[in-house]
């Protein structure tokens, strides 16, 4: 009886789990999404102490509050840019988590669960344990170590090394190493040392896996090591026989692989040459006087108030300059004194503008600008033609015509938001830098294109007030 209710409760769980993902896929509903998650995770943690009998609360209560106080204060402080890091250390916990739960079951099978299982359990059951314990410890380290080295190279604590010379041979010595340790244990469960075998290996794997990978890739590292702490998670409820554990795992696991597929399509990428290549701009970088020189038109606050004043339509495309410069409060200002003349605003959002996928859709929630307002990539690039100005605040790869008209440019393919079909585009960026992937954009030399070199937030304030200036002459 007590087994059916506990059940019962994990499905009630998983459901909750499930609606919450869903949730999550629309700003609308995220928040509501959420908190379904949350108590989706309540009920899980509340049944499984129950059902354990685990009476004597002093060591999980003293984990819920630094816990809690810890985590609290990181999502507190954390600025939105910064948030890709802060996933990769929940990722990474998350992974080491499963390490050490299941190295303890492992040890503790040794007195009574291998007893218990051995009396009951078919041999099958036994070995898929010993399996699950395995890839626990493999895929857990592989995620915790990955994930750290993730944090330290976008926190600025890791640089790039070095190339390692053979690093793929060294990474398959390393994966054989683990299998072999790891087939071990599964036939000699009681030799607990072999646990520690593979967990070594692995964490040097999922260190050399990740420090080779440009700095700017790592969110897509992320997502994929996401999948992994999923996974991980998921052979550990196999390990502990826990129905919750397993299907919380997969629900992570299968969503960091559809966000690592969506990353790779949206930049054009396959995974591999995520993980295994690097993109060179070398030769794009010596093209740069060919494509600007004697083109580029800069223009002030006050010449782009006169351009916007006649303006019926107008789309503002955010990238990741919007979200350096803060500057998504200064653009819902001047979205607002612009409808208030009657001009119709609309925003363009590309998949991976930003450095994370929806970095641009909370930033523009975190300013109040309404949902209806916000276009996705699909949906905002047919309706271009009409747009008397084109706004683009801190984007460039996300918005860089070669992808559709360059065959050789190496982000060739890749979808953009097309405002060069716009009547005029305003580029809000400080210099001619290029953005994530190094490629100069003949966007900026463009004839309908004038550059507003400025601060993106610096730069808004002044349009707004040039605006707001030429409204009261
Ligand atoms: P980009 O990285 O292409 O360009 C950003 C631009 O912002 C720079 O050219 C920079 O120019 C400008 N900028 C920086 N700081 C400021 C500031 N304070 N004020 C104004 N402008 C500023 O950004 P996009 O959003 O267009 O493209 C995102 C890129 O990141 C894509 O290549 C994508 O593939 C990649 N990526 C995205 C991921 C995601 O999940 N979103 C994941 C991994 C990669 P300047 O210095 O001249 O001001």
């Amino acid at each position: 009886m007590m087994d059916i209710l506990v059940n019962f409760a994990y499905i009630a769980a998983a459901v909750l789990f499930i609606l919450g993902l869903k949730g999550l896929t629309h700003p609308r509903t995220a928040v509501r999404g959420n908190l379904l998650g949350a108590i989706g995770m309540l009920l899980a943690v509340a049944v499984t102490l129950l059902n354990e009998r685990i009476l004597s609360f002093e060591w999980v209560l003293a984990g819920l509050v630094v816990g809690a106080a810890v985590g609290s204060v990181l999502a507190l402080r954390v600025p939105m840019t910064d948030m890709p890091q802060m996933v990769a250390l929940l990722n990474g916990f998350g992974g080491l988590a499963s390490v050490m739960v299941a190295g303890a079951a492992l040890i503790e099978e040794q007195s009574t669960r291998y007893a218990i299982y051995a009396a009951s359990a078919s041999g099958i059951a036994l070995v898929q344990m010993n399996v699950a314990t395995v890839l626990s410890g493999f895929i857990g380290s592989v995620a915790f170590w990955g994930s750290l080295v993730a944090f330290g190279k976008l926190q600025g604590l890791l640089q790039d090394p070095p190339a390692i010379a053979h690093r793929q041979r060294i990474n398959a010595v390393l994966l054989v190493l683990a299998l072999l340790f790891g087939g071990w244990l599964v036939g000699m469960p009681e030799q607990t040392w072999l646990y520690w075998m593979v967990v070594l290996p692995a964490s040097a794997l999922g260190v050399l896996l990740v420090i080779g990978i440009g700095g700017a890739d790592m969110p897509v590292v992320i997502a994929l090591l996401n999948s992994y702490s999923g996974l991980a998670a998921s052979a550990t409820g196999f390990v502990l026989n826990n129905n919750a554990l397993i299907i919380t795992g997969a629900l992570v696991g299968a969503s960091g692989l559809i966000l690592t597929s969506i990353m790779c399509r949206a930049m054009n990428r396959s995974l591999a040459n995520v993980l295994f290549g690097r993109q060179s701009p070398a030769d794009a970088a010596a093209r740069v006087d060919d494509i600007y020189a004697g083109r580029v038109k800069s223009t002030t606050a006050d010449e782009l108030a006169m351009l916007l004043e006649g303006a019926g339509r107008v789309v503002v495309v955010p990238g990741f300059g919007m979200a350096v410069a803060q500057a998504q409060h200064a653009v819902r200002d001047l979205a607002n004194l612009l409808e208030a003349r009657g001009t119709q605003v609309e925003f363009g959002i590309h998949p991976v503008a930003g450095r994370m996928p929806g970095h641009m859709n909370v930033l523009l929630a975190e300013a109040d600008i309404p949902y209806d307002k916000v276009k996705a990539l699909d949906e905002i690039n047919p309706t271009f033609e009409q747009a008397d100005v084109a706004i683009v605040i801190g984007a460039n790869d996300v918005v860089n015509p070669s992808a559709r008209t360059d065959p050789a440019s190496p982000i060739a393919g890749m979808p953009i938001l097309d405002v060069d079909k716009a009547r005029s585009v305003v580029v809000i960026k400080r210099s001619l830098s290029p953005g994530f992937t190094g490629v100069p954009n003949p966007l900026f030399a463009a004839d309908k294109t004038l550059m507003f070199f400025a601060d993106a937030r610096k730069g808004l304030q002044d349009l707004v007030a040039a605006l707001k200036a030429g409204g009261t002459l």
